[in-house]
């Protein structure tokens, strides 16, 4: 793939040198049977380097999974050509992603519940349990 030249793709830009592999298995990329590139180590001004994966099929990408991780990459939607670009942020309330460790936890109990993470700190990132306010762990 010329990877300059996605008519209709994702590229995912401006994230940390290093975490592009992290990325690429939150978002489960591996299960895409489309052209992914993650390129390393790119030479950034504002950042000294960073990573970019770039996507070459129109996938949807989950936002709130995104800014979860990492609330400074920015996302590039191309559709024919057109490139809109999509500034994240902090999720309020992330779903499905972490897990409670509290063996109290009523979702421990009852395992259909959602897992539900409500941001309590947007300083220091630190996300509650919506059931019993456990604090997540990465
Ligand atoms: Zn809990």
């Amino acid at each position: 793939m010329n990877i300059d030249s996605i008519k209709n793709g994702v590229v995912l830009d401006h994230i940390k040198a290093g975490r592009g592999m992290q990325i690429y298995d939150y978002l489960n990329l591996s299960a895409l049977d489309c052209p992914v590139a993650i390129i390393k180590n790119v030479p950034s001004k504002k950042m000294g380097k960073k990573d970019i994966i770039k996507i070459d099929a129109d996938i949807d990408i989950n936002f709130d999974t995104l800014g979860y991780i990492d609330p400074d990459i920015t996302v590039n939607l191309i559709r024919d050509s057109k490139v809109e670009k999509i500034r994240l942020a902090l999720p309020e309330e992330i779903r499905g992603i972490l897990q409670c460790k509290n063996p109290r936890c009523i979702t421990s109990t009852e395992q259909e519940l959602p897992q539900i993470f409500k941001l309590a700190d947007k300083e220091r990132r630190i996300y509650r349990c919506l059931y019993c306010e456990s604090a997540a762990k990465e």
